[in-house]
């Protein structure tokens, strides 16, 4: 594993502090709602807003969450965690402080598996998750002389999953936050909607040469994509590079990434601690977890994207990657097995229905730019399209025309195939009598064949296949044709 990502001597160190937004309805500490795109200031109670005398109350459904994504991800859930008071000043936050867990996290260690370009596993660590309120929001841009406040944001509770410096490239580092993704949503934690901002990514990265201490950090804000996020890792490394070659030093700083230039560029300096005067928050007392809450949550954890792909593999023989693509969305992976299931012969079409839908299926979606639920037609439909291929009933080519038919007119597969008159032609003297005429109509074809040019086999075939409209049995006229061969 060591060194294999050496750029020019170098290595790569890179850890994330991914943000999670928590699905949930209200805010952490108040009765406000989360909805996305509200009016400004719609979502605001007086705690929201930092009235005198208001107080927290913590939001138990947002901690179930947490919990969850403790036991998701394999770390400790801390019995006893704690809310502590980061003390800054910035007009989206008028209390003056973010209320976080800075001493005592609710979940410590844990971590993602992620798959490698070569095929093989690597585990990155995850040094903590702990729980924290987002701050509001200044508005810049509605007025050339003012700004404004916008505090619906104000509250909203977040996670922020913290990693340890384990990732050694740009590719681990966009593998571990689409692992993570996937895990966040098949628990229903977050919706990691990076669009909307459910999902930011912090990205620290320095470079070291191999065995020496690590080199100082450049700390990447608010990355909201996972394409971003290559795109900011790749160019500060060719910066870092660049900047140590020429004798320069990388100062400890936040940085941020402009998406139109694809560069980085220095925000404000981290040479000198912060002093937030983290103290624990008076308002709330330590949170206490009962054992039987953490049982619970983790008897509600549903089948997690690794362990799903591990079954698919082991009982529809899938290949490593096929199975990784169909898990990658649970609704794609739950489509993939009610097919499966509604196959009249599941463990023999289980194959072939997963290439169906990511060969076919998914290049008609791309094309329509849908998704697999706006599909009209059942799910059972596919498992039709491939059961008729199963038994014969069609050739792998004509199912095309049929699949083309289905998602155009979302009828039955089994009644298309009656209507346009596409069974297989597996009657044994209909197919000689295709091939003895094709035989006859090629003579100049047929002496060479006899005169050793075999490679003319597939002439024949294609020549009869075409004369039975496609619909002939291959691998009939594979046979009959060589009996007819073998006797001129
Ligand atoms: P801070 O409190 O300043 O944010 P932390 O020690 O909590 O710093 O680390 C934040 C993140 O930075 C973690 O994800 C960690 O893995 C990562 N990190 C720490 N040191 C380095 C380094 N030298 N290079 C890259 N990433 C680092
Ligand atoms: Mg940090």
């Amino acid at each position: 594993m060591e060194n294999i990502n050496l750029i020019k001597g170098w290595e790569v160190i890179i850890g994330l502090e991914v943000h999670a937004q928590i699905a949930t309805k209200s805010k952490l500490f108040s009765s406000s709602p989360t909805d996305f795109g509200a009016e400004p200031n719609k979502h605001v109670s007086f705690y929201d807003a930092a009235m005198p005398g208001m107080l927290p109350v913590l939001n138990t459904y947002a901690v179930d969450q947490a919990i969850k994504t403790g036991l998701a991800i394999n770390g400790k859930i801390n019995r006893i965690s704690r809310f502590d008071r980061k003390n800054y000043f910035y007009p989206d936050l008028p209390s003056g402080y973010q209320i976080t867990q800075m001493f005592f996290p609710i979940i410590t260690g844990g971590y993602i598996d992620i798959v490698l370009q070569d095929g093989s596993n690597k585990r990155l660590n995850i040094h903590h998750i702990h729980m924290e309120q987002d701050a509001g929001k200044s508005v810049h841009d509605m007025s050339p002389g003012y700004s404004y406040i916008d505090l619906n944001r104000a509250g909203i509770p977040l996670m922020e999953i913290v990693s340890e410096p384990d990732m050694r490239s740009s590719y681990e580092a966009v593998q571990y936050v689409k692992s993570l993704r996937n895990i966040l949503k098949y628990i229903g934690a977050c919706d990691c909607n990076m669009e909307k901002g459910n999902l930011r990514v912090d990205a620290n990265i320095s470079i070291h040469k191999p065995n020496t201490p690590f080199g100082n950090r450049a700390e990447i804000k608010n990355i909201n994509s996972t394409k971003f996020l290559g795109e900011a890792l790749d160019y500060e490394i060719q910066r870092q590079i660049l900047e140590i070659e020429a004798g320069n030093r990388i100062p400890q700083e936040t940085r941020l990434f402009d998406a139109h230039t694809g560069e980085t560029r220095t925000m404000r300096s981290k040479e000198d601690a912060d002093e937030y005067r983290y103290f624990p928050d008076p308002d709330l007392k330590p949170l206490i977890l009962e054992q039987s809450r953490i049982d619970k949550m983790k008897s509600e954890l549903p089948e997690l994207p690794e362990s799903k792909k591990r079954r698919f593999i082991n009982d529809y023989k899938l290949t490593e990657f096929d199975a990784s693509v169909l898990v990658e969305d649970k609704i794609v992976a739950d489509y993939y097995e009610k097919a499966v299931n509604a196959s009249k012969t599941p463990k023999e079409s289980a194959k072939l229905i997963a290439n169906w839908i990511l060969v076919e299926l998914f290049a008609f979606l791309n094309k329509k730019n849908k998704n697999i639920s706006e599909l009209l037609f059942p799910i059972e439909y596919m498992a039709y399209l491939v059961d008729l291929i199963q038994d014969k009933t069609i050739s792998g080519k004509i199912a095309k025309t049929v699949f083309a038919s289905m998602i155009e007119t979302n009828n039955n597969p089994r009644d298309i195939v009656k209507k346009l008159g596409l069974e297989q032609i597996q009657d044994d003297s209909v197919i000689k009598h295709a091939i003895e005429e094709v035989l006859k109509n090629n003579p100049k074809q047929l002496e060479q064949y006899k005169a050793g040019k075999v490679a003319l086999f597939g002439f024949f075939v294609g020549q009869t296949m075409k004369a039975l409209q496609g619909k002939g049995n291959p691998e009939m006229i594979n046979n009959i044709l060589m009996e007819v061969l073998d006797k001129k």
